[in-house]
């Protein structure tokens, strides 16, 4: 607790990034698993985890990243993993 708000502070202070536009990106600390994709898959953008199993299927061994034994994905790719796999199991 108190590592970010103070790193936030901190930027603010030097009047780092501050003339640019930065309301219409959001920043995640959770890149996306897939490869060549550089969304982020934080809860709050939206991301989700699939199994590697799924991420295999979707993007063959190599194309995603792996992060404790579940693979981090973006909104978007989630909704083409979801587009791929018309599963039932919605809830
Ligand atoms: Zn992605």
């Amino acid at each position: 607790m108190g590592f970010k708000a103070k790193a936030r502070k901190h930027r603010k202070d030097t009047g780092e990034d501050q003339s640019k536009t930065k309301s219409s990106k959001k920043e995640g600390e959770l890149s996306c698993g897939v490869k060549g994709c550089d969304n982020f898959a934080d809860k709050s953008h939206g991301g989700r985890s699939l199994s590697v199993d799924d991420a295999i299927e979707m993007w063959g061994s190599g194309g995603y990243t792996m992060r404790k034994g579940r693979v981090r994905i973006c909104k978007s790719c989630y909704r083409k993993w979801k587009k791929e796999n018309k599963n039932e199991d919605m809830y």
